[in-house]
């Protein structure tokens, strides 16, 4: 019973998932990728595999990508409509502006996603991989940037999700989620 022109959005759901990002039911995925767009190992290999070879077809198109940007593609045959291209930062020890590269790589991802209407949006661990940023430093950069940009814009999207590949991941982001 909010007073007379209040209105009240739902919040935005943030979860994290144990599992294969390449199998999550989402409109949009983000892809852990490189400047190049044109596939790697680890979640953007995977992600090439189950999209199929229209993936990077598009991806050719674009010409490469910054490290803390993004780029769209659609998700041929994966379950998830777009795929949200970023590179993540590699790890040079901290002080070559890692922390910001990486919190603008979400943000980056979901303001397209917005653009694009989508409702829900899943994300890999962006650089704790092969990039081996620290995952205890990464997860709260993570969730922080995506709380920011969920309060920033209110109602834009039902659901955010880490998708994590192993329970110490999950555990990260649980833990930066104040659910450890
Ligand atoms: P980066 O180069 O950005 O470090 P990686 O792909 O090497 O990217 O690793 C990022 C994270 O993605 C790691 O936690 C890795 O375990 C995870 N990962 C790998 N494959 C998948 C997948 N299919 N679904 C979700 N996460 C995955």
């Amino acid at each position: 019973m909010g007073e007379e022109g209040q209105r009240t959005v739902p919040d935005t759901k943030i979860v994290t998932a144990l599992g294969d990002i390449t199998r999550f039911p989402a409109d949009a995925i983000a892809n852990a990728a490189n400047t190049s767009l044109l596939g790697g190992g680890g979640v953007d290999g995977a992600i090439h595999r189950a999209a199929g070879p229209e993936l990077l077809a598009e991806c050719r198109g674009l010409h490469g990508c910054e490290t803390g940007k993004a780029k769209i593609t659609k998700g041929y045959h994966l379950p998830a409509k777009y795929v949200l291209h970023t590179p993540g930062p590699i790890w040079h020890g901290g002080g070559r502006g890692e922390d910001g590269l990486l919190a603008s790589c979400y943000r980056s991802c979901l303001e397209l996603a917005l653009e694009h209407g989508c409702r829900t949006v899943a994300f890999p661990s962006i650089s704790t991989g092969v990039y081996r940023f620290p995952l205890d430093r990464a997860a709260p950069i993570a969730v922080e940037a995506v709380r920011a940009f969920c309060a920033a814009h209110p109602g834009s999207f039902d659901q955010i999700a880490f998708v994590c590949f192993d329970q110490r991941t999950r555990d990260a982001y649980d833990r930066a989620l104040g659910r450890g």
